[in-house]
């Protein structure tokens, strides 16, 4: 059988529009939509038997007149957006099961396969796609789309998916015993009351074990700068509570649920966020960034550079102190899991290699060492020996007590590359210069 005779026993189950006919050849010719294959094999089967052309009117009994709907989906699609910013979308058709059958249907009266051309939603996807693109003048996106939008065509309604959008950037804390997210109490889980109404002694009825918390500080302007429903944090590693995040800063990301704005100026932002965390937290480096970035700041191996305050309980020469520390440059520490970790972690015994030790000898029972570590070495151990479950040590070495009395993280490093590659960033690069030189960059007219 020929295409035209296809053709033919597809129009003479019932009135088929021009798309569901040529839908069942959309695999035939290209640049062609299916309703143009359609209408052309109609004008083709009249010429070759010399009939009269007669276009269909009746409502298409396969996809029951949908076909000749996108634009008004299209148009519910954009309706179902309003007012929110995106460049990327992605169109899905939940197809009825009726026109699923009839689909089957169609192909079986003609004889043909039962998969012949292409799916209704295929095509609905595509047509209604293109339209949206025309009409908000963005871009079909398949990996993670700003938008995306399921038609329900049963229930004659739209669902849009706003997706995540993601801020980089790089904290420092200045203040001790300030968690990096948000810590609910343990004793009344996060409720701020126990049993009926008693306050929480733990918390004083706050629900929170801290008050302040890296995540509290910096999510929430970026939050609002970009009209979202909610804001996680996502930090490349944690120090301990107690300890600062001084120096180059740990990389984060802060997750914007539902954002109606995703282009936001960073430079400004930058400054909001740090006002709002009035000194206690510092941010720089924002900077927007794709999905990717989240599993990257999360998953990156990085080494930690520390400083630490140390008190001896003997007293050490300054030739002692420097000794052990030069020991402890390059070696490779053995630590069991500490004391004091969470004890439902397993207990194993992992190596972590000490890349870089100096340190400043203040008088004969303090000092102030530095360390470059491998990512998950325990400096508070390194310093201690944890009564010989990490070894060698400091104390360890020098044959005397030693306790970190206070820890600051001065850096986060990738340790094979950097945490920011321009390929995790939806803006534009800031270069040095830009920053050095901020009356080199063109003024525009606004
Ligand atoms: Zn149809
Ligand atoms: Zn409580």
């Amino acid at each position: 059988m020929s295409v035209l005779d296809d053709a033919r026993a597809l129009d003479g189950a019932g009135p088929v529009c021009d798309a569901c006919l040529g839908r069942v050849f959309a695999d035939r010719s290209f640049g062609l939509t299916n309703a143009e294959r359609g209408r052309s094999l109609r004008v083709a089967a009249a010429l070759a038997d010399d009939e009269p052309f007669e276009p269909v009117t009746e409502e298409c009994w396969v996809c029951e007149g949908e076909c000749a709907r996108f634009d008004a989906w299209a148009e519910r699609a954009v309706n179902a957006v309003e007012g929110v910013e995106f460049e990327t979308y992605q169109v899905g058709t939940r197809t009825p099961p009726l026109v699923e059958e009839n689909e089957l249907l169609l192909r079986e009266e003609a004889g043909l396969a039962a998969d012949a051309g292409e799916l209704f939603k295929s095509e609905f996807n595509r047509e209604v796609g293109k339209r949206v693109g025309r009409l908000t003048e963005t871009e079909v996106e398949f990996g993670r789309p700003d938008v995306q939008f399921l038609l329900d065509i049963e229930e004659g309604r739209v669902e849009a998916t706003v997706n995540s959008a993601f801020v980089y950037g790089r904290y420092r804390k200045l203040e001790r015993d300030i968690p990096q997210t948000e810590w609910p109490c343990g004793r009344c889980d996060g409720r701020g009351v126990l049993g009926e109404s008693r306050e929480c002694p733990q918390c004083d009825g706050t629900g929170y074990l801290y008050q302040a918390s890296v995540e509290g500080l910096v999510a929430p302007p970026i939050r609002e700068a970009m009209e979202g429903s909610e804001a996680t944090f996502h930090g490349a590693g944690r120090e301990d509570v107690d300890a600062r995040m001084l120096g180059t800063g740990r990389p984060f990301v802060v997750e914007v649920r539902e954002p109606k704005r995703r282009t936001v100026n960073v430079e400004p932002l930058e400054r909001v966020v740090n006002d709002h965390a009035e000194g206690r937290v510092e941010v720089e480096g924002l900077r927007l960034a794709t999905y990717e970035m989240v599993e990257r700041v999360k998953e990156l191996d990085a080494s930690k550079r520390y400083r630490a305050e140390v008190e001896f309980d003997s007293s050490i020469s300054q030739d002692a102190l420097r000794a052990a520390l030069s020991d402890l440059e390059g070696a490779i520490i053995e630590q069991y899991t500490p004391q004091r970790v969470d004890h439902r972690r397993a207990n194993l015994t992992r190596t972590r290699e000490v890349y870089e030790a100096a340190g400043e000898w203040e008088d004969e029972t303090h000092a102030t060492v530095e360390f470059h570590g491998q990512g998950g070495l325990y400096i508070k151990e390194l310093v201690s020996g944890d009564d010989g479950r990490t070894e060698p040590s400091l104390a360890g070495l020098l044959g005397v007590g030693a306790e970190v009395t206070a820890l600051d993280v001065v850096g986060v490093y990738g340790e094979s590359e950097a945490f920011e590659d321009e390929a995790y960033f939806r803006d534009e690069r800031r270069t040095d210069a830009d920053e050095a030189e901020p009356e080199a960059v063109a003024e525009t007219d606004e």
